[in-house]
């Protein structure tokens, strides 16, 4: 495949955006090259500024899950587009997808709509923090909560540590307020909570990981977490940014049957248009201005084309249930292609999976949280990326993200992902 339009399209973008995009992963910087420009896209295949036809296993990380440009969604903004675009005045779209909301996820009552999966968590954790009256959260190593400062933090080489920022800007104030814990690792959370005792606010978790490979909770892990939340007076956050209305219509809430206190949504809610959320009882959410203290904004919150792509999808996943047992299966049957043939090479790997959600790791020790996740090869994953994308399969490009499946790709797509797969690791 040729890149040539991609390429100085590249180039371009680098005089005037900083790395040439808008959000760092795009820039393939993990696994080396240029990224590829988009023309356009249908159902599972993305068209580039070059002609070449790619095979999509990222769904614009997630939103898309069923497929490209589908058309309730495209068809409702369009519609929509037609009164207007934004005024900073309420509408009856907002109350139709809240009541949606509300209908399909377990626990909540009211719902708040922001513009983005950052904004949702970063106001998921003030109200929790206003709720209880106290500063301190806990956060899981390898979990990504969006880009604002308090989530922007790293973890030491223990299981356990005080946080220190891993970006410049992130004051080591705030870093402290923010404590670490491995994923899946309940002792480590009931140490910390020993060790500040009535002073940590919240607990925020993926309550399936998706940002360091897809990474299911263990056995009991939630539960654990709900039960030491209810001990002891802390808030218990399920970031369902990723799995929200993507594992089930309930989210991973319904999936593992374990209720969070507070919900932060994105992604697949705004139906490809810029939308987070965030939702919980009418206790805690009265706590929110204007009704309460806890203060949140926003001009183009609510914004009447965002919330219309979102209703138009929410309202077919709510109309159509089965697509989550389709694409369960689809994901199933990518598992096994992928196993059969990394199993008859000499490669090691790990692949896990739930429900649309895949990764493949090159490691063979099991992958349960940061720090196994970490040992994957990323010299392979570079090779393996590339070798994908010259047979026209896009994958994440980053060891670190979960490849997510879009109802839109058939089992023709999924042979011709595992044929490529076959190719490819011949040449590692
Ligand atoms: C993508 C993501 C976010 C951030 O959402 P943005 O819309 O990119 O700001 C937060 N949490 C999780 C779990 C995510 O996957």
């Amino acid at each position: 495949m040729i890149y040539k339009r991609s390429s100085a399209l590249f180039k371009e973008a680098q005089q005037v955006i900083p790395g040439g995009v808008n959000s760092p992963v795009r820039a393939f910087k993990s696994v080396g090259g240029e990224p590829v420009f988009v023309k356009r896209a249908k159902g599972a295949y993305i068209t580039d500024v070059d002609g070449n036809t790619l095979i999509d296993f990222i769904a614009s990380w997630g939103p898309l899950i069923l497929g490209h440009a589908y058309e309730p969604v495209i068809d409702a903004v369009c519609a929509k587009a037609q009164d207007g675009t934004s005024f900073g005045m309420p509408t009856e779209i907002e109350t139709e997808i809240a009541r949606l909301a509300i209908s399909m996820v377990p626990g909540i009552e009211k719902i708040r709509f922001v513009n983005s999966g950052t904004e949702a968590c970063m106001s998921a954790i003030r109200l929790a923090r206003g709720y209880t009256g106290r500063e301190k959260i806990i956060k899981f190593a390898g979990c990504y909560h969006g880009h604002s400062d308090s989530f922007l933090i790293a973890a030491g080489s223990g299981a356990v540590t005080l946080g220190v920022p891993n970006s410049p800007g992130v004051t080591t104030g705030t870093a402290r307020d923010t404590l670490l814990a491995a994923y899946n690792n309940l002792n480590a959370v009931e140490e910390l909570i020993s060790q500040h005792p009535n002073e940590i606010a919240c607990i925020i978790l993926e309550p399936a990981a998706g940002n360091m490979g897809c990474i299911p909770p263990a056995e009991g892990f939630l539960e654990g977490l709900r039960s030491l939340c209810d001990k002891n007076g802390i808030v218990l956050i399920f970031d369902e940014v990723m799995t929200g209305f993507r594992l089930a219509a309930g989210g991973a809430q319904e999936l593992f049957n374990v209720k969070a206190d507070i919900v932060t949504f994105g992604k697949v809610i705004g139906g490809g248009l810029p939308v987070g959320a965030f939702a919980a009882n009418n206790e805690i959410m009265n706590h929110l201005a204007p009704d309460g203290p806890v203060y949140q904004a926003g001009t183009l919150s609510g914004n009447p084309l965002a919330m219309a792509a979102g209703l138009a999808m929410l309202e077919e996943l709510n109309d159509n249930p089965d697509v989550y047992e389709s694409l369960k299966e689809k994901t199933a049957y990518l598992h096994q292609g992928l196993e059969s043939v990394l199993s008859n090479s000499e490669i090691p790997y790990t692949i896990n999976r739930l429900g649309s959600m895949i990764s493949l790791h090159f490691t063979s020790e099991a992958v349960v949280d940061f720090e196994s996740s970490a040992k994957g090869n990323n010299d392979t994953f570079k090779k393996f990326f590339h070798g994908m994308l010259k047979e026209g399969i896009y994958l994440p490009p980053s060891a670190f993200e979960s490849w997510f499946l879009n109802d839109a790709l058939n089992y023709e797509d999924l042979d011709k992902c595992v044929e490529a797969c076959r190719k490819v690791v011949s040449t590692l």
